[in-house]
């Protein structure tokens, strides 16, 4: 079936009109929140617990969500350099100096204003994360919750419901969340109700398999999305309305239209003659150039380590179970967080399946210089896939925040002498050789 890219039909692109227009919604959301001086719950996107915060009626702020929208709109620069003059080293995570240089605004971001924190919630899936919280304890005094969530001992050895390890995983991850029930109740004088937080969580169940299902539908040729560009829009809707009933819909209708995509044969506004994978974060500096420079030459991202670890884990689809919601929701957490720590630490035997799944021709690697969790390694994960398949790779170093070491002359060198190699590699295949 030929490729088109169907812009003629109203049900192509809802995903990303409506992901758009629900990111402009919770944005007004929280700004209102910061005008009414109401506080917030700072979350991150690996493990957000969302469905239970949203209980006590929190606004949810995702500070790694508000930093990358100063790089797309080209503003990160004045933020980090804010940040830098503040004291902190050039070396540290961009997301965390443009956070700090946000607060230093009173919460003034591109999007509108963020509410100061009444407390602070996060996982151990990423070392700074911990750090990062401390500078909201010192400049606002607010609590903050660590939930330390075991993660995997060695790859591919995962364990799960009814094994008695997993169990014990479990009931340590539980009974720290009946620690912050309790906390949550003190600082927002709102009664837990276990009934809101069994239907946030059927909502934040079913945004699961609807994410699940459109990474799988990105399987056909041509992909009906591309998952750097459409896939960071859909990545920011499942984040910022989990366990919501808007979020569940979101999910249901974009399955709908990737279905419809699927089985047209309608696929990316550019030709898809090299099928990607990207590992790591993306360049946010150059968002859109980024894909471009690949699209130009015929590549499309048909998938990403980013879109498993930066959903913290919703790609699994996993469904929480919802008789006990505590101990579901400590199951979800546990297996949703070990999933996107996974997908950072031991995605070399993921990605081969994926290569396989998904018919890739390449694989391009993205190690970034502010980020060292999720970049730290990839040679060795580069040079391991390449032993065990053969299939080729790019590796092109940015950042995801700081335009000063992102070379735009630099990355199109090396994204055309990929290309080059993919081309000969083709011909090479088609003369028999
Ligand atoms: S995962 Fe990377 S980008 Fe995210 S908070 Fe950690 S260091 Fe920063």
């Amino acid at each position: 079936m030929a490729s088109t890219t169907g812009q003629d039909t109203p049900l192509v692109g809802r995903g990303n009109r409506d992901g758009a227009r629900m990111f402009r919604e919770w944005f007004d959301q929280l700004t209102e929140a910061a005008g009414a001086g109401r506080g917030g719950a700072y979350v991150f996107v690996m493990g957000s617990l969302g469905e239970l915060l949203r209980t006590f009626d929190l606004p949810l702020v995702f500070p790694e969500i508000n930093s990358l929208q100063t790089a797309v709109r080209h503003v990160a620069h004045e933020y980090l350099n804010q940040a830098e003059d503040y004291g902190y080293s050039p070396d540290i995570c961009g997301y965390v100096k443009a956070d700090v240089a946000a607060q230093l605004r009173s919460g003034a971001l591109p999007m509108g204003r963020i509410p100061k924190p009444l407390i602070a919630v996060h996982t151990n899936a990423c070392n700074t994360y911990i750090k990062w919280a401390e500078i909201w304890e010192r400049m606002y005094g607010c609590p903050v919750v660590t939930i330390d969530v075991p993660g995997s001992r060695a790859a591919g050895r995962l364990t799960w419901p009814g094994d008695p390890a997993f169990e014990h995983d479990r009931r340590y991850v539980a009974a720290q969340i009946r620690e912050l029930i309790p906390l949550l109740e003190r600082v927002t004088g709102v009664r837990f109700d276990v009934d809101r937080l069994r239907e946030n969580m059927k909502h934040a169940n079913a945004l699961s398999r609807g994410w699940q299902q459109v990474l799988a539908l990105n399987r056909s040729r041509p992909a009906p999305f591309n998952a750097l560009s459409d896939g960071t829009i859909f990545l920011g809707v499942a984040n910022a309305y989990r366990g919501t009933e808007a979020g569940a819909r979101y999910f249901a209708d974009l399955v709908e239209e990737m279905e419809f995509k699927s089985a047209r044969g309608i696929g990316t506004a550019s030709a898809e003659a090299y099928r990607l994978l990207f590992v790591g974060v993306p360049c946010y500096p150059l968002f859109r150039r980024f894909t471009e420079m690949f699209g130009e030459l015929g590549g499309n991202f048909v998938h990403s380590t980013y879109l498993w670890f930066a959903s913290g884990g919703a790609n699994t689809g996993y469904q929480c179970p919802l008789e006990d919601p505590i101990e579901g929701l400590a199951e979800g957490l546990l297996i949703g967080v070990r999933d996107a720590m996974d997908s950072m630490f031991f995605h070399t035997g993921p990605l081969l399946t994926m290569a396989k799944e998904f018919e890739a021709d390449g694989v391009v690697y993205h190690p970034i210089k502010s980020c060292r969790t999720v970049s730290t390694g990839l040679a060795d994960s580069r040079r391991a896939l390449m032993q065990a398949a053969d299939i080729p790779s790019l590796f092109i170093e940015s950042d995801m925040m700081d335009r000063r070491v992102v070379s735009e002359a630099q990355l199109k060198n090396r994204i055309d002498a990929f290309f080059e190699g993919l081309a000969s590699r083709r011909h090479q295949a088609a003369i028999g050789r």
